[in-house]
């Protein structure tokens, strides 16, 4: 059986940047009975405190104990030790690495004419600096779900950015993520140095672990745990999520 149940964020337990609906928190919290779970996503780590641990209802220490946090594509790792949550580890990009970043990706969305500062709220930002990793969301992070999912829900604009962006900063990896995200990184600070060291935390075999995400095709920011030969659901919504888990604890 698997030990450890290992989940994308965006559109695998929730509607991209918002909460988990209370029935995903029931489920996760039934698989917390039986399973290390883990989320693991481009987030910041207030982000999954407010979508997901903050979802949970009344959860006891011995659940929050077998919740791990991988924040950042698991460049950081936080997890539950007397009463909070602590950093365990943290590989942050430096200075220069996020204004190199953060500058290439700005030009290749003003050449494409995707650069649409116009659209943000008051406040909200196009590029920021997740510490491990600078993610670029086109309408900023406030925009609303429609708005997201609108602009860009066959890849196209996204890819082009990122193939211009590989063109002016090949040094760089770029991912598409969420509904109109780009996750840019240093090579091979992606899902596999998340889920590598997952294994290396929880001290876990590929086998025991089974990892659900949308974004598995070639290019998506869940391809490489697919790569990596981990056993993997892909999913269309957190309404297939529910679904497999439902089965998953039916079956225990
Ligand atoms: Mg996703």
């Amino acid at each position: 059986m698997k030990k450890v149940l290992a989940f994308d964020i965006d559109q695998t337990l929730n509607v991209a940047k918002t909460p988990i609906t209370p029935e995903i928190a029931d489920l996760l919290q039934k698989c917390l009975e039986h399973f290390e779970i883990c989320p693991i996503s481009g987030q910041k780590f207030d982000q999954f405190l407010i979508q997901i641990v903050n979802q949970l209802k009344n959860p006891t220490p011995e659940q929050l104990k077998h919740l791990h946090l991988f924040v950042a594509q698991g460049t950081q790792y936080y997890r539950y030790e007397n009463g909070d949550w602590k950093q365990i580890y943290n590989y942050p990009l430096t200075d220069e690495q996020v204004a190199k970043i953060s500058q290439t990706i700005e030009q290749a969305a003003r050449e494409l004419g995707y650069w649409e500062e116009d659209k943000l709220q008051p406040g909200d930002e196009i590029i920021e600096n997740r510490l491990s990793q600078v993610t670029f969301s086109a309408l900023g992070q406030k925009a609303g779900t429609e708005a997201k999912y609108a602009w860009d829900p066959d890849h196209k604009k996204r890819e082009a950015i990122v193939a211009r962006c590989k063109e002016l900063a090949p040094e760089f990896d770029y991912e598409i993520g969420g509904t109109t995200s780009i996750n840019a990184i240093t090579p091979g600070m992606n899902k596999v140095f998340g889920m590598t060291h997952l294994l290396e935390e929880l001290n876990v075999q590929k086998e025991d672990v089974l990892y659900f995400g949308d974004m598995t095709q070639p290019g998506g920011n869940d391809y490489p745990v697919v790569q990596m030969g981990i056993d993997t659901i892909t999913v269309r919504n957190h309404e297939d999520t529910a679904f497999a888990l439902r089965g998953i604890l039916g079956v225990l």
